[in-house]
């Protein structure tokens, strides 16, 4: 029986990894969980898994939430980063699963990873903040950090038919978004909810916004580095509309390893919690003559500079990738309350990348005070920005 602590449960990640769990409840059992808002939400999913320790985002949720569930669970309720970084760190927990979104995430897994948890990593925003700090703390406490990203579970799962000196690349797939093909024009005058239609997955709001702009793939292309150790020269971006091919990986005599599947992130999750073995998962299986032809294209870096930016972030070094991170999470957030058009996420993000840049990418001093800064910075720039 593997123990579970499950960080966002709430969440579009979250609930699928309940999904898998709830089809092997003599293999999996959640001990602890923590979310953010949604109350209604985790008081049905406390009930059903029946964790020892639960954890909501502030006070005002933990008393919420406290009425909505029976007394035996009121003492098992703790809130805010304290109460986060307790689930992940749960004593009876042996493998953390990380599925906050955004900079949240960082310090509730970097807790998981200290106390020894074995992590299945959602959330991206970890390692473009603090990559550096997080493999040091992985390789410290001897714990395995799997990808659940569905690419990197590609790229992961590709590297297993190879040796890692052999490697010549690491080609990321992106689904190119709602908006591939249209011009900068056109992009600024594109609503919050074309933004959220994602053509080929179903994810949270933030993500669904980054897949629109491209500054997921960007943010992805950091998370790589940091997850396989390689160079940002050695990852290619490829935009590839249909979401079959997963990523693949190019070895030095020319061997190109794909991982293909249904979009569905139920594959990536559950491999991560069962690696290395493989979980029988009742999904339509893929249908290679039904899913038509496959294209593989270059990316749009000229009317989607979000890109550009994550591998200038990830070329300089230091706090630009934590930069980055924070001043895009502000700028989305302001696109979602429209107070900013489309093209307006990256420009904030630029435009916060030029002035905040001190810092030292192996100091997490350093790194938290770049991502309140870099907060700072964007939530000024947008104020002025029209
Ligand atoms: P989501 O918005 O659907 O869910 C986020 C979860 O985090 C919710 O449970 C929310 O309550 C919780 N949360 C937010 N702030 C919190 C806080 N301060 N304290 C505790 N909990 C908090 O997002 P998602 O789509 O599930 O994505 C989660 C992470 O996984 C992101 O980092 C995203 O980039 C990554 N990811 C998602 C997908 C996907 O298909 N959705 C795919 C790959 C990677
Ligand atoms: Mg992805």
């Amino acid at each position: 029986m593997r123990c579970i602590s499950l960080l966002g449960a709430t969440g579009s990640i979250g609930v699928n990894v309940l999904d898998v769990i709830r089809q092997f409840p003599y293999q999996y059992r959640v001990v602890a969980m923590a979310a953010g808002a949604n109350v209604e939400r985790l008081a049905e999913q406390v009930q059903e898994f029946t964790p020892e320790l639960i954890s909501v985002c502030d006070e005002r949720r933990a008393v919420a939430l406290r009425t909505l569930l029976p007394s035996e669970f009121h003492s098992r309720i703790v809130h805010g980063t304290e109460g986060n970084m307790l689930v992940a760190a749960f004593p009876s927990a042996d493998f953390t699963l990380s599925a906050i979104v955004g900079a949240a995430g960082l310090m509730p897994t970097l807790a998981a990873i200290e106390a020894g948890k074995d992590i299945g990593l959602a959330n991206k925003e970890t390692l473009v903040m603090a990559g550096s700090i997080v493999m040091k703390a992985v390789l410290k406490n001897h714990v395995s950090l799997l990808p659940v990203d569905s690419e990197h579970s590609a790229i992961f799962q590709a590297l297993e038919a190879g040796r890692r000196k052999d490697l010549r690349k690491i080609i990321l797939t992106a689904s190119g978004g709602p908006f591939r093909g249209l011009t900068q024009q056109q992009l600024q005058h594109v609503t919050k909810d074309q933004a959220l239609d994602h053509p080929n997955w179903s994810m949270g709001k933030k993500i669904s916004i980054d897949s629109a702009t491209l500054m997921n793939k960007g943010l992805e292309v950091i998370e790589a580095r940091w997850l396989f150790g390689v160079e940002s020269k050695a990852i290619e971006v490829v935009v590839h509309p249909q979401s079959i091919v997963h990523s693949l990986v190019e070895y030095k005599d020319g061997s190109v390893l794909a991982q293909l599947g249904i979009p569905d992130m139920r594959i990536p999750i559950s491999y991560a919690l069962s690696y290395p073995a493989r979980l029988p998962l009742q999904l339509n299986p893929l249908n290679l003559t039904e899913c038509g032809s496959l294209e593989f294209l270059k990316p749009d870096y000229f009317n989607f500079p979000a890109l550009k930016l994550a591998f200038s972030a990830l070329e300089s070094g230091g706090v630009l990738p934590a930069v980055l991170n924070s001043a895009n999470e502000v700028a989305v957030a302001a696109f979602l309350e429209s107070k900013i058009t489309f093209p307006q996420i990256a420009e904030t993000v630029a435009r916060t990348m030029d002035i905040v840049q001190e810092g030292s990418e192996d100091i997490l001093e350093d790194i938290l005070g770049a991502d309140s800064a870099a907060r700072r910075e964007a939530h000024r720039i947008i104020e002025n920005i029209n």
